[in-house]
């Protein structure tokens, strides 16, 4: 059970008012909001031990490596891979994704072909049609249904000898459909294919267990689970991140330099060239256990119970729609007003405190499927309230009468 009100006293941001009224924060599709918990290991870091890593006899530089590699084993163990050296800090999935995009590079053919879900977030195509481009190889999209489902039935019919890679997110950013990747894994293994598995939307809601998916790579960013940005990890199975060649060159991921050769380092360091966020990558390992301790099963019922109300409520409204409406589905809800453009809405609840996002959602197929061009969504965390719920209510049936 979530003890919401308690558990709003650690995020201080939650506290704070939005053209005079209260916020309420509804964006967590976005970015999720950082408790004191956090922010104090982040000030902690700064305040007592911000040293560079890996390459310090002194103390401080000890004291960074150290907590950062038991960040790197925190998230090991909340994915539950099987090696700490499969977990690579990345700024994020956008950056993960591109690891994998450019290493696939060297071992793609013309002619074989890459599948991609219907419902992607734009990093995860647009690296792939770069890499497409690159080497010749065909891109493939599984579609989806009205109520934004994937067509397993075509999924299956796409997949063959010719399918070298499968990706597709764990959960949409704006549908908020939760896709069934096991099946999807284990299908894409059968004609012998990778699977990537963008798990960016999914990190904050469900707690995937790479080695009981069997995926291939999952990606995920720290700033959607209470941690900072500008930081994230890449999950690789051991034997494809030894396949793949480093994304970056530089410092911390070579193991010998000359003029003639470089050989590289082992994992993980092959992937994390240069200095990295090394505050951030100790953050998000105390976000992981922020989460741990209120617990995944607890937070994801709690918020399909924000889901189902939000849900109920919203449709009571005339001349709403909601998008996305799988069975399967998170605390995500996209929405549009008959006649009244998603912009002009998402600028009303604004000033009325009531943060929501508006547009395409970095997922424009997504928005030319339905044939709109946006939008509003709303999409809440286990830091959010009922009470929270009947204000966005009020706000939309007010800027619906402003604009009517
Ligand atoms: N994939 C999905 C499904 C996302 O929701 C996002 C963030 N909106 C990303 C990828 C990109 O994540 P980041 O911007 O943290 O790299």
């Amino acid at each position: 059970m979530i003890d919401v009100t308690k558990i709003r006293k650690d995020f201080p941001i939650l506290k704070r008012e939005v053209n005079g009224k209260p916020l309420v924060y509804l964006d967590n599709a976005a970015t999720s909001q950082t408790p004191q918990q956090v922010i104090d290991v982040i000030v902690d870091y700064y305040q007592n031990y911000n040293a560079n890593i890996h390459r310090g006899v002194h103390a401080l530089s000890q004291e960074a490596t150290d907590h950062y590699e038991v960040a790197r084993q925190k998230i090991q163990k909340h994915f539950n891979a099987k090696n700490s050296y499969e977990i690579i800090f990345t700024s994020g999935t956008t950056h993960s994704i591109n690891i994998v995009a450019n290493g696939f590079s060297t071992l793609l053919e013309k002619g074989d072909e890459i599948l991609v879900s219907a419902m992607e977030h734009h990093s995860n195509i647009v690296p792939w049609q770069m890499l497409a481009e690159r080497t010749g190889a065909v891109l493939k999209v599984i579609p989806m249904n009205l109520a934004g489902e994937l067509l397993m039935d075509v999924y299956d019919d796409l997949l063959s000898d010719k399918t070298k890679l499968v990706f597709c997110n764990h959960i949409s950013n704006a549908l908020g459909t939760i896709n069934p990747i096991k099946e999807i894994i284990d299908k894409a293994h059968e004609v012998g294919a990778a699977v990537l598995i963008d798990g960016a939307q999914a990190a904050p809601h469900i707690k995937a267990d790479m080695q009981k998916l069997d995926v291939d790579f999952y990606t995920a960013s720290a700033h959607k689970i209470c941690g900072p940005t500008g930081v994230g990890m890449l999950y690789g199975k051991e034997e494809w991140l030894n396949k793949l060649p480093p994304y970056q060159g530089g410092g911390e991921m070579i193991a010998e330099v000359t003029f003639e050769k470089t050989t590289y380092a082992d994992l993980p360091h092959k992937f994390e060239a240069g200095t990295p966020n090394i505050c951030g990558g100790i953050a998000f390992g105390a976000a992981l256990d922020y989460m741990n301790a209120i617990g995944f099963d607890a937070i994801a019922a709690y918020e399909h119970e924000l889901l189902e109300y939000a849900t109920q409520e919203l449709q009571k409204i005339e001349g709403l729609k909601i998008y996305g409406t799988a069975k399967n589905k998170t605390s995500v809800i996209s929405f549009n007003i008959e006649g009244l453009h998603p912009y002009d809405i998402g600028s009303i609840l604004d000033k009325l405190g009531v943060a929501v996002r508006t547009g395409h959602h970095c997922a424009q197929p997504i928005m030319d499927f339905y044939k709109i061009p946006g939008t509003v969504r709303a999409s809440f965390s286990f830091y959010n309230t009922m009470d929270e719920v009947d204000v966005l209510v009020k706000a939309v049936l007010r800027a619906k009468g402003m604009l009517e």
